[in-house]
């Protein structure tokens, strides 16, 4: 079976482009890209706790890093880490672990990504002339960017370093969760769970706390109950209930128009 493992595809691409045979380069292409997205999808893993697996199994390594930014503001930074064990006193002891984490920037990915996708398709009739003449560039190309991937591969530790803070979706019931230095009044924060996606907006601070409003439709049912509809799962027609009143509801959507001024 392939493996999908970053130092595998890199390797691979590495031989591929030591051949400078034409023909292998665009198969080197492939295996740098699957590389990178064995980065992405690496460090995604360091968030299990965070998003539900199944929502994240399709993401492309674009939606990982934008994720990956908003969860964490220096997720595309390298950095080096020292961990000490702790002596008695719970003062710092032994050194146990130094290393350092190499990391590709967000810009760099969609560079990269992008341009190495460009050599996977068959071009259009327009654009064979010029296909052929970025082809003659990609020797050079693919070991700048070997050079460039090569201390990522070597990187051996990935670790979550954003903080969190979390609350319950009142839909599915699932936690959300979220950067807490990145959250700010009048943000908009989606469910992550499959099949849910209801949509939040982060209101006002009160000693230090953010609280989280459904940005969604809201039906005031005469029993006084607040009936929210989330406008993910929403079908045309559509019917809810109350939950405490058992009041049915007939949900229909009317297309308007102004003149615009
Ligand atoms: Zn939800
Ligand atoms: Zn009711």
């Amino acid at each position: 079976m392939i493996s999908f493992h970053k130092r595998d595809c890199f390797e691979r691409a590495k031989e591929l482009v030591e051949r400078k045979e034409t023909v292998a380069l665009r198969y080197a292409c492939l295996e740098l890209r699957q590389c990178i997205e064995s980065i992405c999808y690496s460090k995604l893993k360091t968030y299990k706790k965070v998003v539900p697996e199944s929502e994240f199994q399709e993401w492309l390594p674009k939606r990982v890093y934008e994720f990956l930014l908003e969860m964490e503001p220096t997720a595309d930074q390298s950095y080096s880490v020292k961990i000490y064990s702790e002596d008695r006193n719970g003062d710092r002891d032994k050194l146990i672990l130094q290393d350092n984490h190499e990391t590709l920037t967000l810009k760099e990915i969609k560079k990269i990504y992008n341009k190495l996708g460009y050599y996977l398709h068959t071009p259009t009739i327009s654009k064979q002339n010029s296909y052929l003449s970025a082809s003659q560039k990609l020797q050079t190309t693919l070991e700048k960017f070997i050079k460039r991937i090569e201390p990522i591969v070597n990187t051996t530790f990935d670790m979550r370093l954003g903080k969190t803070v979390s609350f319950e979706c009142e839909d599915c019931k699932h936690k959300i969760y979220h950067n807490a230095d990145t959250l700010k009044v009048g943000k908009a924060i989606r469910c992550l769970k499959e099949n849910c996606g209801m949509m939040y907006v982060c209101e006002e601070e009160i000693d230090g706390k953010y609280k989280f409003k459904p940005n969604q439709f809201v039906i005031d049912c005469e029993c006084g109950e607040s009936i929210f509809i989330n406008y993910y799962k929403l079908k045309v027609p559509s019917h809810i209930s109350c939950d405490k009143c058992k009041t049915k509801y007939n949900i229909d959507k009317h297309w308007a128009y102004n003149k615009e001024t």
